[in-house]
């Protein structure tokens, strides 16, 4: 159990920069290859069993298929920005390390979150918008670990996302918002909030296997990710546990996986599967391979794909180089599902433009070289993507790099982040401004995750909407079963943005 505690009063603000620096620095903190041990079990285990497991790939011969092998980035560009260079733990990091899987350090316990903070940020950063009011480092890192008490997921962020945060105003960062909770921004929850808000446990025939929609199944073969998200969804299983969630853990193990594969090869109405989690980031490249194989010789799965910020998170590893052969993986499933007259993505999860970089535009090229399909799923969060401009300019930049802008969701009703849910009316609006702004391939569909376990819906297909009680009710005809026929569903705008309410 990873429990975050506020570090005790007296050692905040003096503790010492240089055994701070070798705490952080290099490869002292917690990398994904090792974070990797964590699922040892699973490997051995499904390893060990390889000999008795069906036959896959025969009559494609795709056992013989080389992956392909990315070179160490050769092309870098001219100018590219080491932005990384600004945390000062990270200045004399070079971009040849920076891509480096090998280096992908990760801040996750209290210790190194700690370190991190006191290191990286100024002695003062603004409180409110005009800067009038200031915080002084000890004050937000406080503020941090009480977010952090309270809050339904553990910390969990990557250099590559704690590069792109401005760490002189990280109260109003836009990628901050996401990842680092403040007791200070929270607002008490909806009543109407659920844990497991879209009762994805309830309908589940296996663990870890949510059957929904007649023809699709969402298998989550991990519950951890390399960053964790503050508003996920997912909240009563992704993570490590936090002081106020005991996680109905997801761990891969072959007994499950098995029991998940049985299902789906029993459903000859499934057709298409989504492999998620937690994140399919964290699967090692063999399970990646091992579940598609595995899919590919189902004859009913036409289709499935692979969800995973790391394209957002952590986009060196998909340059190779000194990298762990997941990209590869997934590109060489892809191909051969492709063989085999199925279809393969990778569904990948921006929220801000300023998630892209120059790597990710290198890793989003490298990947559309190799053919590979890339779909986006953007949550919708106030103060971070809630205006038409920062919207219009992620999907253009997802566009840009082939990344198709699939779905913008209103932010799930999960406990903890009411200060990032906002009312329906701002999605409706954001859809009406920016249709039209670019080609219509290029369009997300703007909806909403129905609480209850309605499936998604066009948010712009409600059938009533009451913005004075902020209640909107939906019907969702295709989604039977489990006394769901002519179930309404009920969507709750936050109370603080109800008329005659302030936060
Ligand atoms: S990456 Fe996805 S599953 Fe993981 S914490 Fe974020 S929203 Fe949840």
């Amino acid at each position: 159990m990873l429990l975050f505690m506020l570090p005790r009063r007296s050692t905040i603000g003096r503790g010492p920069r240089i055994s701070a620096l070798k705490l952080v620095s290099a490869r002292a903190v917690g990398s994904l290859p090792r974070l990797h041990a964590q699922v040892a079990d699973i490997s051995s285990d499904l390893e060990n069993n390889a000999s008795r497991m069906p036959p896959v790939f025969n009559k494609f011969g795709a056992k013989d298929v080389t992956p392909p092998v990315y070179p160490v980035a050769t092309a870098l560009p001219q100018n590219r920005d080491e932005f990384w260079r600004k945390v000062p733990l990270w200045r004399d990091v070079s971009t040849k390390e920076f891509l480096s899987y090998s280096w992908s350090n990760l801040v996750e316990t209290q210790q190194q979150l700690y370190n991190f903070l006191q290191t990286t940020l100024p002695d003062e950063v603004p409180f409110d918008q005009s800067g009038m009011r200031m915080q002084t480092r000890d004050e937000f890192i406080r503020d941090v670990f009480e977010g952090i008490t309270a809050a339904t997921m553990a910390v969990r962020m990557t250099p590559y996302i704690l590069s792109r945060i401005n760490w002189h105003n990280p109260r109003h960062d836009p990628i901050a918002r996401q990842f680092l909770p403040l007791k200070s921004r929270m607002i008490p929850d909806h009543p109407k909030l659920k844990l497991d808000s879209l009762h994805e446990e309830a309908d589940s025939p296996v663990k870890g296997l949510v059957h929904r929609y007649p023809d699709k199944a969402l298998f989550l073969p991990t519950s951890v990710c390399p960053t964790y998200c503050t508003f996920c969804t997912r909240s009563y299983a992704v993570g490590a546990d936090t002081a106020t969630v005991h996680k109905a853990s997801l761990k891969p193990g072959r007994r499950r996986w098995e029991e998940a594969f049985a299902y789906i090869a029993s459903q000859p109405q499934l057709t298409d599967i989504v492999v998620s989690g937690g994140d399919a980031y964290y699967l090692q490249p063999q399970h990646l391979r091992l579940i598609g194989e595995r899919l590919i010789d189902m004859p009913n799965i036409k289709r499935f794909r692979f969800a995973s910020k790391g394209l957002a998170v952590a986009p060196g590893r998909v340059l190779g180089g000194e990298g762990d052969g997941w990209a590869e993986a997934l590109v060489g499933v892809s191909n051969t599902a492709r063989r085999a007259g199925k279809a393969v993505a990778w569904h990948t999860h921006f929220n801000h433009p300023n998630e892209i970089s120059w790597i990710t535009e290198m890793a989003a090229q490298r990947l559309f070289e190799e053919g590979m399909m890339v779909r986006n799923q953007t949550v919708l969060l106030r103060g971070v993507n809630d205006d038409v401009a920062t919207m219009k300019r992620l999907i253009r930049g997802l566009a840009d790099n082939k990344i198709f802008p699939y779905y913008v969701y209103q932010c799930d009703m999960v406990k903890s982040v009411e200060h990032l849910r906002t009312p329906l009316q701002t999605i409706l609006d954001l859809e009406a401004q920016i249709r039209g702004s670019i080609a219509g391939f290029m369009m997300p569909s703007f909806v909403v995750d129905l609480p209850g376990g309605g499936g998604k819906r066009l948010a712009c297909s409600y059938e009533s909407y009451d913005r004075t009680t902020g209640v909107s009710r939906y019907r969702a005809p295709a989604v039977i079963g489990r006394d769901k026929e002519n179930k309404v569903y009920e969507y709750y705008d936050p109370v603080d943005s109800l008329p005659g309410r302030t936060g």
